[in-house]
């Protein structure tokens, strides 16, 4: 099985920010900044290009409402939302999911995951942050 299925089925565990009929989006354990997101659909699909209609119109309106959170709760000025589709390019879980990635300021940050992993106690609250952000 697939980590991100493991997450989906909750045998893996997450941070979670919204659960959806079809779509599920969580921290990410190696943030590039601070409340950085994966939105994935609950089906295990690869691509991009695999998901339904009901499906891709979920996980674009997770995302957006997500990004509304980072900006509510976090105080992001922008946000980067990014998808690596297959291993050439980038992909390095093989279950399609899109990282919302908020920015705080114009300081550069790279298209990279951190090499070091966040603290529980960060993850938890922040993921509480745009929990309540999304109600
Ligand atoms: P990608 O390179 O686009 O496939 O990104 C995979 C992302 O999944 C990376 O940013 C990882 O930090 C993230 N990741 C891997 N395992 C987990 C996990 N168990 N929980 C949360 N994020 C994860």
């Amino acid at each position: 099985m697939c980590v991100f299925c493991g997450i989906v089925a909750g045998e893996v565990p997450k941070h979670e920010v919204y659960s959806g009929e079809r779509v599920l989006a969580f921290l990410d354990i190696n943030p590039a900044t601070r409340g950085h997101c994966l939105v994935v659909p609950k089906r295990h699909v690869e691509r991009l290009g695999e998901l339904s209609r009901e499906e891709a119109a979920e996980l674009l309106e997770a995302a957006g409402a997500i990004a509304e959170a980072c900006r509510s709760q976090l105080g992001a000025k922008g946000v980067n939302f990014w998808i690596n589709q297959g291993r050439v390019a980038g992909q390095v879980v093989p279950h399609l999911h899109l990282h919302v990635v908020p920015r705080y300021a114009e300081e550069e940050v790279k298209v990279e995951v951190r090499a070091e992993r966040a603290a529980q106690q960060e993850l938890e609250e922040t993921a509480e942050r745009l929990r309540k952000g999304l109600r």
